[in-house]
């Protein structure tokens, strides 16, 4: 039985340990056994998976992934939580931790050599500092993933599931949507979890997409279209276009690509859906040939 996930024990550990959280690595431990709970039910792990956990903390949810897992690697930036963690997972002999960041680490290796290269399922509490790096790193580096599902801010978890026409629509809904199929499966107030944060939590599942829901002739051209749409927010999709040191097409061909959708030529970029980018991307694509 998993034994942390209470207010009493996280402290007794902490105290044990002498531990200090360290604010630049985005350490807010659960404490709540219910969200631990509706965490795991929601990434549907089962004994036959190999799941990867991000930023383990003191173990806590490793522990619940542990009694349900096959085997876990937890993947752990903090030195300091090392010991810690060969303690408070010593009774599990399905868990490998890892002294890394998971920025670091080849993931596709990882997912090889413990999964034969088959869909691995990522669960995480993640450091907020770095959601949006950990999603597309995840996703563009083509590790063979089944679902994420995993606790961001709040505001994060809204982001992933926006459509166009929304202030929120951005780089980030695209690429997630691109992906996977994004569900916000709960809430988390700050009073779960120690110390608390000073932002609203939610966890988010993102199932994969067995292909994607759009057809790209080059999907990092459309990534590369999408960035550049969104990063001038308040400028036309043309002129984004057109100062974006990404695209060397002369002005006229984009302005002809994005008039080859049907939409007005002055439309913004937050307007244009996936399918669209997806289609304004091959149009651009073909012209840059
Ligand atoms: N899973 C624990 C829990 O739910 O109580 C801790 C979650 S806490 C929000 C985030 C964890 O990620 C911390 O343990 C932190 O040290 C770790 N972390 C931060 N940056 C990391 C990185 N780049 N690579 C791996 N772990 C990281």
């Amino acid at each position: 039985m998993a034994e942390l996930g209470n207010p009493q024990n996280t402290i007794e550990v902490l105290q044990k340990y002498r531990f200090n959280f360290q604010k630049k690595f985005g350490q807010n431990f659960l404490i709540d056994t219910h969200v631990l709970d509706k965490i795991i039910d929601a990434s549907g792990v089962t004994e036959d998976d190999f799941v990867l956990e991000i930023g383990p903390g003191i173990g806590t949810m490793t522990q619940y992934l542990c009694e349900r897992a096959r085997e876990v690697v937890a993947v752990e930036i903090d030195k300091n939580l090392i010991p810690i963690l060969s303690d408070t997972l010593k009774n599990y002999s399905n868990v490998t931790v890892i002294n890394e960041d998971i920025l670091k680490l080849d993931i596709c290796k990882l997912a090889e050599e413990k999964n034969q290269g088959k869909p691995i399922k990522v669960v995480a509490n993640l450091p907020y500092y770095i959601t949006t790096p950990i999603i597309m790193g995840l996703f563009e580096s083509h590790v063979p993933i089944d679902s994420i599902t995993i606790m961001v801010q709040k505001e994060v978890a809204e982001r992933m599931q926006e459509k166009p026409g929304s202030k929120e629509y951005g780089a980030l809904s695209l690429a997630v949507q691109y992906y996977a199929k994004p569900e916000i499966v709960a809430n988390v107030p700050p009073n779960c979890f120690m110390p608390r944060p000073n932002v609203g939590s939610a966890v988010i599942r993102l199932t994969r997409h067995e292909k994607p829901p759009v057809e790209v002739e080059d999907e990092k051209l459309m990534f590369r279209i999408i960035r550049a749409s969104f990063n001038q927010r308040r400028k036309t999709l043309a002129n984004g276009l057109n100062n974006s040191p990404e695209i060397h097409l002369p002005k006229e061909v984009i302005q002809e690509s994005i008039v080859s959708l049907g939409v007005p030529e002055n439309i913004r970029g937050e307007a244009l859906s996936l399918e669209q980018f997806a289609e304004l991307s091959n149009e651009i694509g073909q012209r840059m040939k």
